[in-house]
């Protein structure tokens, strides 16, 4: 979610939420009912992937099973690799969610989810390869990591 949550691809190189999932299959994601209005919104939350809580509130769809909650936008498995088919037009919790450590302070609600899932809590190292730049070789890698 958010800086966090679940990204796509696009990114190079890989962000540890795109092995992870682990927070979009724990609570149920609801949002304000004009997120999902075209007039509203340039990125609505696509109809179809959510459904209506009350007068004013949405709710991501599957994330509404008190059981086992999965968000219906959710690609891939858990832990391993996944993707948000929706990472453009998710709603604000998902935009708000932040990754342990991914700005240095850890996230409580972030560990949570992880260990619900059998994950451990993310580290501070866990980011260093994510922020390096592309290197050439594994020695090249090797010495920018000590430099962190
Ligand atoms: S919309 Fe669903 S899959 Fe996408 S980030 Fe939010 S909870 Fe995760
Ligand atoms: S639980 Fe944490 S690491 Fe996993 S996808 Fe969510 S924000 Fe990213």
């Amino acid at each position: 979610m958010g800086s966090g949550r679940t990204r796509t691809g696009a990114e190079s190189p890989r962000h540890p939420c795109q092995d992870c999932g682990a927070c979009c299959a724990k609570w149920r994601v609801e949002f304000y009912w004009r997120e999902a209005e075209g007039r509203d919104s340039d990125h609505p939350v696509p109809q179809g992937m959510f459904e209506e809580l009350n007068d004013r509130l949405r709710g991501m769809k599957g994330t509404t099973d008190k059981h086992r909650p999965r968000c219906a936008a959710l690609a891939g498995r858990i832990g391993e690799s996944v993707a948000c088919r929706i990472y453009e037009s998710r709603p604000t919790p998902c935009r708000a969610f932040e990754a342990s450590y991914e700005d240095g302070i850890r996230r409580p609600r972030c560990d949570e989810a992880r260990i619900a899932h059998g994950l451990r809590p993310l580290r501070p190292e866990d980011w260093i390869v994510h922020r390096l730049p592309a290197f050439e070789t594994p020695l090249e890698l090797a010495e920018a990591s000590r430099l962190d």
